[in-house]
């Protein structure tokens, strides 16, 4: 949500005379996007702005703006920290940047926090770069969820969706841009429209599945309750929906979900991963987990493990419980030894790469269809792009044009796989 908020800074900047510059050096102006959901996110933060105090110091005019999730909570207190920051602008407060920064060309220090304004900024299309095939599209923003833990919806603030006219339009014009794969986004895409009575999510993805260009179709926060039978059923009916769902289970012990608000159980979960399998053998399945939130056991922490065993997860992320201010979960008495709860999340993480591997290695031998994001980072003459299921591919390239290409699976590492093009007559 941050990257296309931030992409969409770069569109009104760009509107406004500024330019992306090439290097911290030769820019006037430094805009932080900054995030907030978890402890250390903001501690580098702060770190980052002592560095671009100094930065500052350098030139004179030199301006600084912070805005996102963190200016959203905190944002007296950033400037208290840190008196060299020009700006500071909230979650909601993006489109009237040009604006804010106009002021503080003129030495008026800005603060823009309100969270009642209009998202003016939702209709700036975020800034796309010359060759993108792929693009996220924002079809809501906010949540109602209040899990435990989680400070979204206290920075993002209620759940607000998109018309779908809008995100219609936005897809088209990105087709018609070249981009043949979107990925939809949103906290809780599966309730999307239901406040304001807009068509339900599925039928979102069956209107976007009709834009003929659009190959791939992607959409990431399910929530695993209110992931629906209609939804799963798509997976069977829109072939470019893309095999491979992020459900995050956060933990695996009916008793940790209960006290984290998430609402499904253990054997819910399992039934929605099994239902899509079903009629996708092969889709591939991501997560988030929380470990050592508060009156996590250890008898909690090996339900968790025997999730992942029975599921075997493409890959995760996983944190360690960061107590945000203003949740119910910071408030809660009985926190994990943080010793304890560091080696849970290595043990989590080992099993996550033997698992991570074991999948990467079943699809050694495959021809897969790789779309092509560039140039290879480890070696300059391999490209590097990704399966349906999400798997990065670095191949050798043959000499096909296009932006989805066949390519033999030959050998897979810890993240990745390694390839070669098949070329046309082979
Ligand atoms: N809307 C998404 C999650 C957004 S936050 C969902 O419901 O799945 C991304 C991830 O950060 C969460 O899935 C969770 O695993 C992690 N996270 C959120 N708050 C956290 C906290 N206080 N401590 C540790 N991890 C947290
Ligand atoms: Fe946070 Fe829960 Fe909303 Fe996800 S669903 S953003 S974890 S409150």
């Amino acid at each position: 949500m941050n990257a296309v908020d931030s992409a969409r800074m770069l569109t009104l900047m760009s509107s406004a005379d500024y330019l992306a510059a090439p290097s911290l050096e030769e820019a006037d102006l430094v805009l932080l996007n900054t995030c907030s959901i978890r402890e250390k996110a903001d501690q580098k933060i702060y770190s980052d702005l002592g560095t671009l105090r100094r930065w500052k110091q350098r030139r004179p005019g030199r301006l600084v703006g912070v805005g996102g999730c963190l200016a959203q909570q905190d944002g007296e207190e950033v400037r208290k920290r840190a008196p060299h920051v020009d700006i500071v602008f909230g979650t909601h407060n993006i489109g009237t940047l040009p604006e804010m920064v106009r002021r503080a060309e003129r030495r008026l220090p800005t603060l823009a926090l309100g969270m009642d304004e209009e998202m003016t900024h939702w209709d700036v299309v975020p800034h796309l770069p010359a060759g993108a095939v792929s693009a996220m599209v924002a079809i809501m923003q906010g949540c109602d969820n209040f899990c435990a833990y989680c400070v979204v919806p206290l920075v993002r603030g209620r759940e607000v969706s998109r018309p779908a006219g809008d995100i219609l339009s936005e897809v088209r014009a990105l087709a018609g841009r070249g981009v043949v794969e979107v990925v939809l986004l949103g906290q809780n895409v599966n309730s999307y429209g239901k406040k304001e009575g807009e068509i339900p999510f599925p039928e979102l993805l069956r209107r976007i599945s009709a834009v003929e260009q659009i190959k791939r179709i992607r959409f990431i926060t399910s929530h695993p309750r209110d992931l629906d039978d209609r939804t799963i059923r798509l997976f069977d009916e829109i072939e470019t929906l893309c095999p491979h769902v992020h459900l995050p289970l956060q933990s695996g012990s009916d008793r940790v979900l209960e006290a984290m608000g998430r609402g499904y159980t253990r054997g819910e979960y399992l039934a929605k991963v099994g239902a899509l399998r079903h009629l996708r053998p092969g889709i591939a399945f991501s997560s988030d987990f929380i470990v050592g939130f508060p009156g996590e056991t250890e008898d909690d922490f090996r339900e968790t493990l025997s999730v992942m065993g029975e599921v075997r997860f493409d890959s995760s992320f996983s944190f360690r419980f960061s107590p945000r201010p203003g949740t119910r979960a910071s408030e809660m008495k009985e926190k994990v030894d943080p010793q304890e709860a560091a080696d849970r999340l290595r043990r989590l993480q080992e099993l996550q790469a033997m698992h991570t591997r074991e999948r990467l290695t079943a699809q050694v031998g495959r021809e897969v269809l790789v779309l092509v994001e560039g140039a290879s980072a480890r070696d300059p003459g391999m490209r590097c792009g990704r399966t349906a299921c999400n798997k990065t591919v670095n191949f050798t390239p043959g000499n096909i044009d296009g932006a989805l290409r066949s390519v033999l699976v030959t050998g897979a590492g810890t993240h990745s796989l390694v390839g070669e093009e098949r070329s046309a007559n082979a």
